[in-house]
């Protein structure tokens, strides 16, 4: 409830609680307004009914489906990818083995439906249109059924020239940034990632603790510093893990 007692609107709320993380080349981006931060992403098992299942069965791959255990609590993860942005298996694997750290069963879905580079093009390269506004990329492409039930991870090209590697821009404090990746927080989290290799799986994972409601860290070798280099450790710290799960 506002102060004047009127209803606060499920949009302005998730406003409230939005928050915003992204790696930058040369700036830190992240805030979060952590004590309103709580979002429920846990998929219950008995969420996974019959028509959920279907859904995922016709649009995702056959053995992706079947990782989700309908004995327990699961994390899912829906990406989407333009066309050429495919990460190979054995980073999937890596990714989702770093994260049974937060003791859930976590599942890195990939939509079957790769986004045109042309059509992708249309949405821009300004975080905002990629995550935020109403017709966003994250908005349009995203199935209903899968807002709230999957966190939405974005793969899209990015421009390996300096300075400006990642494609992105994003604004803070009216001013304009160049990012590689950028998280949404709240209670529909969301990234976008335009990492080039050899930073793809740490900036992934970067973009992914954000969701899960970390913040950026001094300390440079981590992986929440908002800058991924070849000394970034991949792994969470046990404050991370503690932080991530209690978020879920
Ligand atoms: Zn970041």
């Amino acid at each position: 409830m506002s102060e004047d007692g009127e209803e606060i609107s499920l949009n302005r709320r998730e406003y409230l609680l939005a928050a915003v993380g992204a790696t930058g080349y040369s700036s830190t981006l992240g805030f979060a307004l952590e004590s309103e931060l709580e979002p429920e992403l846990a998929v219950e098992p008995e969420e996974i009914d019959r028509q959920f299942e279907e859904f995922l069965y016709s649009n995702y791959p056959e053995p992706q489906v079947q990782k989700i255990d309908k004995n327990q609590e699961n994390l899912l993860f829906d990406i989407h990818y333009v066309e050429g942005e495919e990460m190979p298996e054995e980073d999937i694997e890596i990714i989702e083995s770093l994260l049974e750290d937060t003791g859930l069963n976590s599942v890195l879905l990939e939509n079957e439906e790769k986004l045109d580079r042309t059509d992708y093009q249309q949405y821009g390269s300004v975080a905002p249109e990629l995550l935020e506004d109403r017709d966003s990329l994250w908005s349009e492409q995203t199935d209903p059924i899968m807002k709230g039930n999957a966190i939405q991870l974005f793969f899209v090209p990015g421009k390996p020239e300096m300075p400006n590697k990642g494609q992105l821009k994003t604004f803070v404090d009216g001013q304009e940034l160049w990012v590689d990746g950028k998280t949404i927080q709240g209670s529909s989290p969301r990234a976008v990632m335009a990492f080039d290799e050899p930073y793809r799986v740490k900036g992934t994972v970067h973009e992914i603790g954000h969701t899960l409601g970390l913040e950026h860290t001094e300390r440079e070798d981590d992986i929440m510093n908002y800058e991924i280099t070849s000394d970034t450790c991949l792994e969470f710290s046990d404050e991370q893990v503690r932080t991530m799960n209690s978020n879920l």
